[in-house]
């Protein structure tokens, strides 16, 4: 039986090919109609209950069931090879889960054609491949659909092809003339060299008609019929179900004569032996052409290897191996070209730009901005305007949160790169892995942030009271002013030059000259109604008796009332006639220009605005470029006049200390951190389960994975049948 042995487990190793359909080693199907006693005998071969049981269609999926003898160990336990469950010893457990995945077939499916993998190890069992198969039905009931007797009738016909041997299985009491096991493999083994006929519920017929039915002659089988009693006496125990069933099956043929004649093959026993010399056969004279199949996939498996691989092996894990040095060195590479000097560059960037926004704040659009190159001469009152102002804009930028915001640029940088790292080749293939990137990432860098902005926060206090400066870092401080407000200044006429370009020189100066024209009367205008408006403050009463309307009821009251109108009085009617007057011959106006106002198209007066205020921005640009090019900016002591360069001064200052804590707290904290846990994450140390999903996400990784896994198991495959076909030439030359 070691052909057969060998050959289950070259058929396991077969069936973990992916896309294998053409390699199939011969098993033996069991087919038969429903409550024919299928179950039960496959139950007395494999000695426990273990099939699910039930009269709603309970075997909807075929049920692979591959036997394996370990006569060397007492232990007896199931496997399911694809649900990764582990030794299942408890049977009622095989049973739950076979009815599980079998009922998960939906009830208007009925019957799947995805086999259920089940392999059985024990001592007390032979070496056996089979397929139990849905039953055949004689009519369908009312919830199950038309379809469903062609649906298993087509699934049988599909397992019982060649090289399967067929065990048909009829129960005693039934005619075999309706047998539907019978008539399926007479189709395609008409003479029965492949087919055993069992008969089973033998105890439920007379001998004499048993034994006819046995030695049948109007359905002859080559491989013949064999009778059976697979009905344990109720109460004996469901442990070793073969010993009990072939106990009392002995018993009852013993009982009858007719059972004992020559030619006449009854018991369980018998069909154990029967099925495994009958697959042992099979096996061996298949033995040739399943060579010639496994060489042939073999060949054109090394084929497609060469051509698309040129032979290059490949592994779950050098590809992990790779794909994480990739991520490292890229890492790498980024860390190197990040150094100090980078941060620096990019803090003093944005310091330097909150400095500019300062400085446009508070000083350009200042109205008095021109005073501020005259401050020698200036009276001290003025002095000490702008000595203020120089200490406000000097605090607005070392208070405004300066290691928050300096810490989490260099964050998002380093967020930003290790995003770019993970969405590139090769983890663009690999999400999840991706992911795990990003939030390591993320990990890292939160649990460092909150305790750098701190420190540089600490750092910088001082610079929040004081700032000290060398007279070379003034000179590099006015250096630096001059190029970024030149740079403002290239950016403010670059932008006016494209407005001009897309409005049209002369329809914007058209335009510009509109809006100047219109914001002068528009002062005017305010001018009028805030006199008018300081006229109603200083004669508030007038104002109310105007508003609710109560002149003409003056005029009554004045008729009625027995007081005469008094001077004061008079004069007030007066004012507020003048008032009105004044009020109207505004208002008039409004409307008359509101009516005369060319229609210019908003969008146009928006860009006309924009052009005038950067032309007022570029004046005062110039303006301050000059100053700070002059004689005065030249010295330290007149930073007052150059708050530019001052600013600029402390944003280096800033920007040195923030970075030298941020290296320390962040950035080599992270560069130590993540490569460590890079491999600890995402390298071979995750283990082998986890490096094959990882490494079959990539289709290209994943192709070659599988081919590279065909070709060593058929291999291995082919190994192993040369060898079988070695030892049975062995043992024929013995034999002469
Ligand atoms: P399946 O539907 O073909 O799998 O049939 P089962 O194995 O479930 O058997 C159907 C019924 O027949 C069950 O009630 C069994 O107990 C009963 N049965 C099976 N074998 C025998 C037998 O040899 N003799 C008797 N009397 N009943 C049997």
């Amino acid at each position: 039986m070691l052909l057969t042995k060998k050959l289950i487990e070259i058929r396991n190793v077969l069936n973990s090919i992916d896309h294998n359909d053409t390699l199939k080693l011969p098993s033996i199907v069991v087919i038969g109609s429903q409550s024919s006693g299928k179950s039960s005998v496959l139950e007395a071969i494999v000695g426990h209950e273990f099939l699910p049981k039930g009269s709603n269609m309970v075997t909807r999926r075929p049920i692979e069931l591959t036997l394996i003898h370990t006569p060397h160990s007492k232990e007896e336990y199931g496997e399911f090879p694809t649900l990764g469950l582990g030794k299942v010893h408890d049977f009622k457990r095989i049973q739950q889960t076979l009815k599980d995945l079998n009922m998960a077939v939906p009830e208007s499916e009925c019957v799947s054609s995805k086999p259920i993998e089940l392999r059985i190890y024990s001592p007390n069992i032979p070496d056996l491949t089979l397929i139990d198969l849905p039953g055949y039905i004689q009519i369908t009931s009312k919830n199950q659909p038309l379809t469903l007797k062609e649906k298993i009738s087509e699934l049988c016909d599909k397992y019982i092809q060649e090289p399967n041997i067929i065990l048909a299985v009829c129960a005693a009491d039934v005619d075999l003339a309706n047998s539907e096991a019978l008539r399926s493999s007479r189709k395609v083994d008409p003479l029965g060299l492949r087919t055993i006929g069992v008969i089973t519920k033998m105890d439920l017929v007379e001998p004499e008609r048993g034994v006819a039915i046995l030695r049948n002659q109007d359905y002859p089988l080559h491989l013949g019929y064999i009778g059976v009693v697979c009905k344990a006496p109720s109460g004996a125990s469901k442990d070793n179900i073969t010993q009990v069933v072939i106990k009392s099956e002995d018993a009852f043929f013993r009982s009858s004569y007719q059972y004992s004649q020559r030619g006449i093959a009854v018991g369980t026993a018998t069909l154990r032996r029967k099925l495994m010399d009958v697959l042992e056969e099979n096996m061996g004279s298949n033995l040739g052409s399943i060579i010639k199949a496994v060489q042939r996939e073999l060949d054109e498996t090394r084929y497609q290897f060469k051509v698309e691989y040129n032979d290059q092996k490949m592994s779950a894990e050098s590809y992990v191996a790779e794909s994480v040095d990739k991520l490292k060195h890229r890492f790498k590479d980024f860390t190197k070209a990040f150094g100090k000097p980078q941060v620096r560059l990019e803090i003093r960037h944005m310091l330097e730009q909150r400095m500019l926004d300062i400085c446009a704040q508070r000083y350009w659009t200042d109205p008095k901005i021109n005073e501020l190159s005259k401050l020698d001469s200036a009276a001290d009152e003025d002095r000490l305007y702008w000595d203020l102002k120089l200490e406000l804009a000097s605090s607005a930028l070392t208070k405004s949160g300066v290691g928050r915001q300096t810490t989490q640029r260099v964050v998002d940088i380093l967020t930003r790169t290790m995003e770019q790292l993970a969405e590139a080749e090769p983890f663009n293939h690999h999400p999840k892995a991706a992911e795990r990137i990003k939030s390591m990432t993320h990990e890292i860098l939160s649990s460092r942030s909150q305790a750098t902005a701190d420190q540089v926060e600490n750092t910088i206090k001082p610079f929040k009271y004081e700032v000290e400066c060398t007279d070379g870092e003034w000179v590099e401080g006015t250096k630096r002013a001059i190029v970024l407000l030149q740079k403002e200044l290239e950016m403010c006429e670059e932008v006016l030059a494209k407005i001009k370009t897309t409005v049209g020189t002369k329809k914007l100066r058209k335009a510009i000259n509109y809006v100047i024209e219109y914001d002068r009367e528009e002062a005017k205008r305010a001018e009028r109604r805030e006199a008018v408006l300081k006229l109603r403050e200083s004669n508030p009463r007038r104002h109310l008796e105007e508003h609710f309307n109560l002149k003409e009821n003056g005029h009554q009251r004045s008729e009625s009332s027995e007081e005469p109108h008094s001077e004061h009085d008079n004069e007030h009617e007066r004012d507020h006639e003048h008032v009105s007057e004044e009020e109207r011959s505004a208002e008039d106006e409004d409307e008359l220009e509101a009516a005369m106002r060319p229609h210019y198209n908003p969008k146009l007066l928006n860009k006309a605005r924009e052009a005038l205020s950067l032309r007022e921005r570029a004046l005062i640009l110039k303006y301050r470029l000059s100053a700070l090019k002059s004689k005065t900016c030249k010295n330290s002591k007149n930073k007052t006049q150059c708050p530019e360069a001052f600013l600029a001064v402390v944003s280096e200052k800033l920007a040195y200390t923030s970075v030298m804590f941020i290296q320390v707290e962040l950035l080599n904290e992270f560069v130590f951190q993540l490569p460590r846990m890079i491999d600890s994450r995402l390298g071979v140390k995750t283990g082998q389960e986890a490096m094959e999903i990882f490494a079959r996400e990539n289709p290209s990784v994943g192709r070659h994975l599988q081919l590279m896994d065909r070709r060593m198991k058929l291999e291995e495959v082919w190994e192993k049948l040369n060898y079988l076909v070695r030892r049975q030439e062995e043992a024929k030359a013995r034999k002469w």
